[in-house]
């Protein structure tokens, strides 16, 4: 720029602006433990400001179902967008979406035949949700073998209570947080509980374990399991031609009653002997939750470490690993009763 009498001003642009013209959007808010990406990008859209059905258009995506969508897979170009308008890790963001695990083949489909008895994409549960300082949605209710919550003891539900609406933040156009319902505004929060039995509960949280155990150390997708669990209603004997991601959750829950009373074999019956006993371990156990989390967060760490040469865990290590974890909980007492139920069962 020149002045009057010709001399020369150099003109920079100041620290001050340049953070008025930053990428970053106005409020960031950080992802909460087992958020899933779409319940993220909600709550990201609602604090600043903008609708979730508008925000599809801020990424660049159509309406319907784009969220949900984006759980499955997340574009590149959608990734970069959300990196750098919020800072958040692309690793952070892949973590939040489902394309690495569980199966697909597990979570609940996001088509719906409007069916009373048929599933909807994602469940909740309303006391998760009250007690949640952001209410959020978690990444395993997106699983149909997920009926319960471990936490609250109680049944998820999949319908609002007060439409039997399926959840469908994504739709919202005006400017009102997910956690109510997009067709009538009920506030999710206030659905009553409904109880699980115990047995059905304990069931749900083996099942959990043993999926989330063999999802880590990769044979799930490859074992028989997955398919054994997608036949369920059928090995109930409740639905015979139905499989489990089809149904709604009280008719999920109805299987995993009628299962309660009957032999595990179908759960614990495999060709690996070694991811057998881990079912057994975990099944006579009633769920190893902070063992089997440990486990796996350990196992993801070294699958994610960059190293040199890969040598996989052997697994033997990890089944002489639970079994003496399995010893160490019973005690003497309890593993006498459970060598009675081995013979049992
Ligand atoms: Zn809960
Ligand atoms: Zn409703």
């Amino acid at each position: 720029m020149t002045v009057a009498d010709g001399r020369s001003l150099a003109i920079g642009i100041r620290e001050r602006y340049r953070d008025i013209v930053s990428d970053r959007w106005p409020v960031i808010v950080d992802p909460q433990h087992d958020e899933l990406l779409s319940s993220w990008v909600h709550r990201l859209a609602y604090a600043n400001g903008i609708a979730p059905r508008q925000f599809a258009g801020v990424l660049g995506l159509n309406a319907g179902m784009w969220s949900a969508s984006l759980d499955l897979r997340l574009p590149s170009d959608v990734a970069h967008l959300l990196h750098t308008h919020t800072g958040l890790s692309l690793r952070k963001l892949s973590a939040m979406s489902l394309a690495s695990s569980p199966p697909r083949s597990l979570l609940l489909p996001l088509r719906s035949n409007g069916r009373r008895d048929s599933s909807t994409w994602l469940q909740f549960c309303s006391k998760c949700l009250a007690e949640d300082a952001q209410p959020y949605f978690r990444r395993r209710w997106r699983l149909a073998t997920r009926v319960s919550c471990a936490k609250h003891g109680c049944r998820l539900r999949d319908r609002c209570p007060s439409c039997r609406s399926r959840i469908a933040a994504f739709d919202q156009t005006e400017l009102i947080p997910q956690h109510h319902c997009v067709r009538c505004g009920y506030d999710l929060r206030r659905a009553s509980t409904l109880v699980v039995s115990p047995a059905a509960g304990r069931l749900d949280r083996c099942i959990d374990d043993i999926c989330r155990l063999e999802a880590r150390t990769g044979s799930l997708s490859s074992s028989t399991l997955a398919r054994r669990l997608l036949s369920l209603p059928s090995i109930a004997g409740v639905y015979p031609t139905t499989i489990l991601t089809s149904l709604s959750t009280s008719a999920r829950i109805r299987c995993f009653e009628r299962l309660t009373d009957r032999p595990n074999g179908w759960l614990t019956v495999d060709d690996d002997i070694v991811a057998a006993h881990w079912r057994r371990s975990i099944l006579l156990a009633g769920g190893h939750g902070p063992l089997i989390a440990q486990l796996a967060d350990a196992l993801e760490q070294k699958r994610q470490r960059p190293t040199t040469t890969i040598r996989r865990t052997p697994t033997a290590e990890l089944s002489a690993l639970l079994g003496a974890y399995v010893r160490m909980m019973e005690g003497p007492r309890r593993r006498s009763s459970r060598n009675r139920d081995l013979t049992r069962g």
